[in-house]
């Protein structure tokens, strides 16, 4: 395997920060520049101000990355301009749309708990740790992340796929939903997939993970098949549902989810299963 590209770090470096990648943010937009079709990132010497105060992320390929964010009533400096982070998925490399993700998430904590919840202390930053902390009670405060569940349920080469009622778009995906407190993640899949279209599940089994930082969340996926029970749909997350093959597919969600992993690798694995030799 090659080397990681980026190698995540807490302390900041002594180096200078003028060529430090900046990674400015402002809810889920990124601040970017583009020339003839290209995205590029401000450097520290173009945002002094910014560079200053922002937070290290790590090196990608050598460089230091930081994030900081953007003040609510800022104008975007000249050359620059806000943009919705997730769309620059597929418009930049791989390596480096993956710490965008990690700087919503950063920037999002660092601006979000700068006083202490118990007493209202300004925090203060942790050395050597992602935190910050309460310099009069010492409460820690790390950044939030939501676990949440997600599904495939098949049955033979049919799987389930439903429409959330608060879906962008009208594509069909996996159910989900986010852990709570005191529950197994395998409980949660239970518990959501009964919630929602109301079937029973067995062989449940584990997929893999996404950090998906538009939701402050970790999505962990799942498998399942399908062991009794006739879909009803709760009517108010899940619009509709039903069992699609993969000759009778619906719009499918994007390619940069969890969820078209799994549906993607289910009908890797029906073709495979229904391919003489
Ligand atoms: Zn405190």
């Amino acid at each position: 395997m090659s080397p990681p590209r980026f190698i995540p770090g807490h302390d900041v470096p002594a180096r200078p920060r003028d060529t430090a990648l900046l990674f400015v943010t402002r809810g889920l937009d990124l601040l970017v520049g583009e020339r003839e079709g290209a995205i590029h990132l401000p450097t520290g010497s173009e945002l002094p101000a910014l560079a200053a105060e922002a937070n290290f992320l790590g090196t990608l390929e050598g460089v230091d990355c930081y994030a900081a964010s953007l003040p609510k009533d800022t104008e975007p400096p000249a050359g620059l301009k806000l943009v919705p982070a997730r769309g620059l998925y597929g418009r930049v490399d791989e390596a480096l749309f993956a710490v965008v993700g990690r700087a919503l998430a950063i920037s999002e904590w660092d601006v979000t708990h700068r006083f202490c919840g118990r007493d209202g202390q300004p925090t203060v930053l942790v050395p050597g740790e992602r935190a910050r902390r309460c310099p009069v009670c010492r409460t820690p405060y790390y950044p939030r992340i939501s676990p949440a569940v997600i599904v495939l349920i098949t049955r033979g080469d049919a799987m389930l796929l439903a429409r959330n009622a608060n879906f962008p778009g009208a594509f069909f995906s996996t159910l989900a939903g986010f852990v709570d407190v005191g529950e197994s993640l395998e409980e949660t899949v239970v518990r959501e997939v009964k919630e929602e279209v109301g079937v029973e599940l067995k062989n449940l089994r584990y997929f893999g993970s996404q950090p998906w930082p538009f939701g402050r969340s970790l999505m962990l996926g799942f498998t399942a098949e399908y062991a009794g029970g006739d879909i009803q749909v709760d009517g108010q997350e899940i619009a509709e549902a039903g069992w699609f093959t993969p000759d009778n597919l619906p719009h499918l969600p994007p390619r940069l989810s969890i969820a078209r992993q799994l549906i993607d690798d289910f009908l890797a694995r029906v073709k495979a299963r229904n391919t003489p030799g």
